[in-house]
């Protein structure tokens, strides 16, 4: 596999090896499963696996799953899917709640070292208690407990005495810490609830800044690389190391997180739409997930390659989403065979042309990859042409079929434009036209030149097909006003569903084939809404943008 290109964390680790720090790297990739991963989350799925294996290390796939509300094992499936379908294999697949006795265990070592203690403030009397940036916190009036009293409560809180919020455990560092994280942090909480793997065995959970390092510590973890959200709790991270005298010192280091434009990146609110039903699942192509990104057609190689090329800064980016479009071009472009299809079907009937006869003409299947062969496409009488490619009385410059005019049909003959039928209404309906002969595609006839080319599929023998046409899901070009959510920003015209024709060459399409539909771009044979009978094609990404990088 290619390697990431430098960047500040892999100098780091570098140096590490280099110095003698560390004679080995063991990396991690931690999605608590509580919603599907995101392009996001492939970030971090790239850097940590790809800096491993270029220093001949391990990264393990952890579900950091210490919170038994919101996790599920649908999640942790889709997870285990989502790695492999990038292309990654993990060294060790670990669940953090394996590690709940040992980070029991490493509690009661902090209250016997009189360095945590049970409060009983309630949650909003923490809060209060812990001040703010420009004021230090006041301490709680159960600080104090000896030794024993600690022990015993936090035994209790363990069998279950104690009901949901009555108790916390809390690490006794300093109320007057400028680092507010480092104010008594609570580090268990109870919840009565059932956890997605350990069932009911337990009642009180370890929140994730202390937990986190010791996942890290358990799993010999090397470099711990996170977001910079987490810059500030690194000194909490390293208190937790040092206090509960892991063997193993793992090394916190952040970098900025990926944001995209029009897009939502956090599971919380990805959640919100699909339970509110604003998409069709967490796979809905229009999603900035790994399962919505595949659905729609794109293709492991392209997101790694775009998730390489943003590069690893400590500052966190909105990258353009043409970007990742960009990349999926590229990769596609010799991979993907060209075929014709038509969005919004005009029927054209050639009057010149032999009733009932059919000829089959060649046509490259990639002219950009020789190697791919040809295909045979039928021509004959009747044919559809794209609405949009015929205008009754056009503008200067439009080069397409308007009365009186000649256009290429590509791989196959020149027509010109006769007649127009329309219906009651005075809506076109239909075009009268005639074919010329001498100027078959391949046939080297330079009589004449036309300046437009059109695609067109044969009538007789087209198969219907539906073409499903995305745009971007948020729209953030408009400023969210006071009160306003993202949800307020929703483009109503996010997905628009066509139904129009194929050639006949592909009636025997599978689900998550790729083309090139000639002037439409790439599309995906959708694999949830195709049927024996029924194609659906979603589309991956239009041919050009003025997007350059
Ligand atoms: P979200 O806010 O979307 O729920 P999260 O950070 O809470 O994301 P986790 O499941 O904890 O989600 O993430 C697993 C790993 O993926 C973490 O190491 C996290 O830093 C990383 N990650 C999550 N979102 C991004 C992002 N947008 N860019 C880069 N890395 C990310
Ligand atoms: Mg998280
Ligand atoms: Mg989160």
């Amino acid at each position: 596999m290619e390697h990431n290109t430098s960047n500040f964390i892999r100098n780091i680790v570098k140096e590490d090896l280099e110095t003698g720090k560390r004679d080995y790297v063991i990396t991690r990739f931690p999605p608590e499963p509580n919603g599907y991963l995101h392009i996001g989350h492939a970030k971090s799925i790239v850097l940590n696996f790809e800096l491993a294996d270029e220093f001949k290390g391990k990264t393990n796939l952890r579900f950091d799953d210490t919170n038994p509300l919101k996790e599920d094992v649908e999640y942790v499936n889709s997870i285990k899917e989502d790695v492999t379908w990038l292309g990654y294999d993990w060294d060790g697949l670990f669940f953090a709640s394996d590690y709940f006795e040992e980070m029991y265990e490493r509690a009661v070592l902090l209250i016997k070292k009189g360095l945590a203690y049970v409060d009983d403030l309630s949650a909003a009397e923490i809060r209060e208690y812990r001040g703010t940036l420009t004021q230090p916190g006041k301490e709680s009036p159960f600080r104090n407990r000896s030794i024993e009293e600690n022990l015993d409560l936090f035994n209790k809180m363990r069998n279950g005495e104690f009901k949901d919020g009555e108790k916390v455990l809390r690490a006794k560092i300093d109320m007057t810490s400028p680092n507010i994280n480092l104010r008594d942090p609570v580090i268990y909480r109870i919840a009565h609830a059932t956890h997605h793997n350990t069932g009911d065995a337990w009642c009180i959970y370890p929140m994730y800044a202390f937990a986190h390092p010791l996942e890290d510590a358990i799993e010999n973890v090397t470099h711990s690389i996170c977001t910079t959200e987490f810059e500030d709790q690194r000194p909490l991270y390293n208190w937790i190391i040092e206090n509960c005298e892991t063997e193993s010192k793992p090394q916190q280091i952040e970098f900025g997180r990926l944001n995209l434009t029009n897009t939502v990146m956090s599971k919380r609110k990805l959640k919100q739409l699909v339970d509110e039903g604003i998409v069709d699942g967490w796979d809905d192509p229009r999603m900035p997930t790994i399962s919505g990104l595949r659905r729609k057609g794109y293709t492991p190689e392209a997101i790694r390659t775009f998730c390489r090329e943003i590069g690893v800064a400590k500052a966190f980016s909105t990258v353009n989403s043409q970007m990742l479009e960009h990349f999926v071009r590229e990769d596609l472009k010799l991979k993907a065979p060209r075929t014709m299809g038509i969005v919004r079907p005009l029927k054209v009937v050639i009057t010149n042309y032999p009733e009932g006869e059919v000829e089959w003409l060649d046509a490259e299947i990639n002219p950009e990859n020789p190697e791919m062969g040809i295909r045979k496409i039928p021509f004959s009488r009747e044919i559809y042409i794209e609405q949009d490619d015929f205008m009754e009385n056009p503008p200067a410059k439009y080069f397409r079929l308007f009365p009186g005019n000649e256009v290429r049909l590509k791989h196959a003959y020149f027509i010109k434009c006769n007649d127009v039928v329309k219906d009651e209404n005075g809506n076109v309906i239909e075009l009268h036209c005639t074919y010329d002969v001498e100027t078959k595609s391949g046939s080297g006839f330079t009589g004449r030149k036309v300046k437009g080319t059109i695609h067109w599929v044969e009538a007789s023998k087209a198969i219907p097909a539906e073409f499903r046409l995305y745009e971007p899901l948020i729209l953030d070009d408009q400023k969210q006003e006071e009160g306003e959510t993202f949800l307020d920003h929703i483009n109503p015209n996010s997905l628009e569903i066509l139904q129009g024709y194929i050639e006949e060459n592909m009636k025997d399409v599978q689900p998550q084939d790729k083309f090139q539909f000639f002037r439409h771009g790439y599309f995906n044979v959708d694999p949830k809404h195709t049927s024996k009978d029924h194609v659906v094609f979603n589309q991956i990404v239009s041919l050009k943008s003025s997007f350059r990088i």
